[in-house]
C-alpha cells in the first residue's frame, strides 16, 4: 500500500468493507463461530475506523 493519493472517505469505507468480507469468505477461522481471526479483526477494525472517519468528514454532525 504505497498509495499517496488520498481516497474519498466513502470509497475508503467501501474498500475496507470489501477487504473484510473478501477475507472472511476465504477464511475458515472467520467463518467459525467462537473462533478468533486476527486478520479478520484487523480488517473489521479498519472498516469501523473508516466509517467513523467518513462520518466526521461528511460533516453529518
Ligand atoms: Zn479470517
Amino acid at each position: 500500500m504505497a498509495e499517496t493519493q488520498q481516497a474519498e472517505p466513502a470509497a475508503k469505507v467501501d474498500q475496507k468493507w470489501r477487504a473484510a468480507i473478501e477475507h472472511a469468505a476465504d477464511c475458515l477461522a472467520c467463518r467459525t463461530p467462537g473462533d478468533v481471526c486476527e486478520t479478520g479483526e484487523t480488517l473489521l477494525t479498519a472498516y469501523t475506523e473508516a466509517t467513523q472517519e467518513a462520518r466526521s468528514a461528511g460533516g453529518a454532525a
